[in-house]
This record gives C-alpha cells, sequence and structure tokens, in this order.
C-alpha cells in the first residue's frame, strides 16, 4: 500500500497525538511529511524515528510568515506541497459563561485563524502544480453544541463552513478540500478523560469504546489519496457513533 509515493505534505500540530500518527501513517505509504509544531523536542524525535522520509520545521499556526517558512522549507527539501493536514488544535473546557475574551481569542486563533493560514499559505504551490489536498481537522464540535466548550466548538464549526467555501473555490484549480470530524480519541488533549470518565464516556457509544489515534489516521490518509478524487467539500464523521443518535442517553 504505497498510494503516497508522490506526496509532499505538510502535518500541523504534527508532532504528538492524532497529529504523529498521521505522519507516520502517510510516510509508512510512501509520502514525505514535514511535521510542523511548536512542541521542537517531540517533532524533531518524530521526524528523526521516521528518517529521510519526515523533517521537522518549527511551524506556529497562528502566524502567516511560520507558514511561510514552513511552505519554502518543505520544497526545497521535498518539492512542492501536495498535501496538508490542519491538525494543531487546542481546547478550553469552558461554556459561554465562564469563556474569557482572552479564552475565546487564543481557540480561535489557532483552531480557526490556524486553518485559515494553512489554507492560504499552501494555494501558490497547489495551483502551480493543478494538484492537492487539504484535510482540515474539525470535531464532532463541529456538527454538535457541547455545554462545556463554547469556544472550541465555535472554531470546530467554523473550519467545517470554511473547508467547504474553500472547496468551492478551489475545486477548479484541482485542489480537493474536506473536513474530518473525530469523536472522542485518546490523546494528550484528552487525557484528562482518562479513568471512569473515559469509561462513561465509552459506555454510552454504540462502539462501547474511545477511538485510537490510527483510526483517524487511516481515514486522513484516504482523503489525501487520489482514491478520494471525487471527494471535496464534505464532511467525513469517525466517533463511534456518537453523533449517530441518542448518545447523552
Ligand atoms: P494534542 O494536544 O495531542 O495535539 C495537538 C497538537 O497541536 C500538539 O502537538 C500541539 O503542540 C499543536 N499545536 C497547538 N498549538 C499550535 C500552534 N499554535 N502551532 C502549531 N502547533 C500547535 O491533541 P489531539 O487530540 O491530537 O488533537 C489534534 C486535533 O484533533 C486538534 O485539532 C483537535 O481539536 C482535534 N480533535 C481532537 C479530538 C480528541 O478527542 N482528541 C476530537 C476531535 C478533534
Amino acid at each position: 500500500m504505497r498510494r503516497h509515493e508522490s506526496t509532499v505534505a505538510i502535518v500541523s500540530g504534527g508532532a504528538r497525538g492524532m497529529g504523529a500518527a498521521h505522519v507516520r501513517r502517510l510516510c509508512a505509504e510512501g509520502a514525505q511529511v514535514v511535521v510542523g509544531d511548536v512542541l521542537d523536542d517531540e517533532g524533531a524525535a518524530l521526524a528523526s524515528e521516521l528518517g529521510g522520509t519526515a523533517a521537522f520545521e518549527h511551524l506556529d499556526v497562528t502566524s502567516a510568515a511560520s507558514w511561510a517558512v514552513v511552505v519554502r522549507r518543505t520544497e526545497e527539501l521535498f518539492g512542492p506541497v501536495t498535501g496538508l493536514v490542519n491538525n494543531a488544535g487546542i481546547v478550553h473546557f469552558d461554556g459561554i459563561t465562564t469563556t474569557t475574551e482572552a479564552g475565546y481569542r487564543a481557540v480561535t486563533e489557532v483552531n480557526q485563524t490556524g486553518v485559515f493560514l494553512g489554507m492560504s499559505a499552501v494555494l501558490e504551490p497547489m495551483g502551480r502544480q493543478g494538484r492537492g489536498s487539504i484535510v482540515n481537522i474539525s470535531s464532532t464540535a463541529g456538527m454538535m453544541g457541547y455545554t462545556h466548550g463554547f469556544a472550541y466548538v465555535a472554531s470546530k464549526w467554523a473550519v467545517r463552513g470554511m473547508t467547504k467555501a474553500a472547496a468551492l473555490e478551489l475545486g477548479p484549480l484541482g485542489i480537493r478540500v474536506n473536513s474530518v470530524h473525530p469523536g472522542t480519541i485518546r490523546t494528550p488533549m484528552t487525557a484528562v478523560y482518562d479513568g471512569e470518565m473515559a469509561d462513561a464516556i465509552a459506555a454510552k457509544l454504540p462502539v462501547q469504546r474511545l477511538g485510537q489515534v490510527e483510526e483517524v489516521a487511516a481515514l486522513v490518509a484516504y482523503l489525501l489519496s487520489d482514491e478520494a478524487a471525487f471527494t471535496t467539500g464534505t464532511e467525513h464523521v469517525i466517533d463511534g457513533g456518537a453523533t449517530a443518535g441518542d448518545f447523552r442517553r
């Protein structure tokens, strides 16, 4: 299974969690991948473990200048970018009554503006080649509301909307854009749910367990590949059935 042999991809937030799984999966399928993250040590360690198929570059997704450097470095190392996984994200567990302006702006900067800047940064190389696939990581929080994640929900719905608007505009240029909406997946972000809370969430799901990072990586690898050539502007939910119906019974 080497369907990514001609893929040159950037994975934002690729140093750990789901992002690291996307990097590993794409490299295993033949891609050359730049891991972009603010976590320099973790990102460099992952790239060195994967050898010449991956490289680490410091990336702060909230900065257009940082994106420009990473896109340029990617082209120098591996060639023009053909794939982007906008995966970097942060969460604040606050409802509207407790969300501060600073907290709201921080989540919006990374989860929403970061996705906009990432897509903008790869348009030139993808447009030049007439070829590209962008996967924006949203969440089930981009399909419904959560009481303890006001800013997060707003940002993840924005990702879903931006994905559709960008897909309409970029399709004629040969660039596809899709969003992925994971449910609760075991990563450092959701470590706060470990133990009894994780068991309680899992027990309510049709599949009776939380998700694994590799399961999301398989979906992302498919969407980035030419096998998904007829798929753009759509949301792909991977949530163990959480949004199928009476999840909160
Ligand atoms: P994580 O915290 O393990 O990883 C997030 C990564 O993003 C980290 O490596 C972090 O350093 C990086 N990051 C944060 N701010 C950044 C910035 N300004 N610039 C560059 N990198 C930055 O979390 P995860 O669970 O692996 O989440 C990955 C994505 O999946 C996020 O967008 C998250 O919102 C989304 N998501 C997670 C879950 C879940 O249950 N874990 C569910 C749905 C969606």
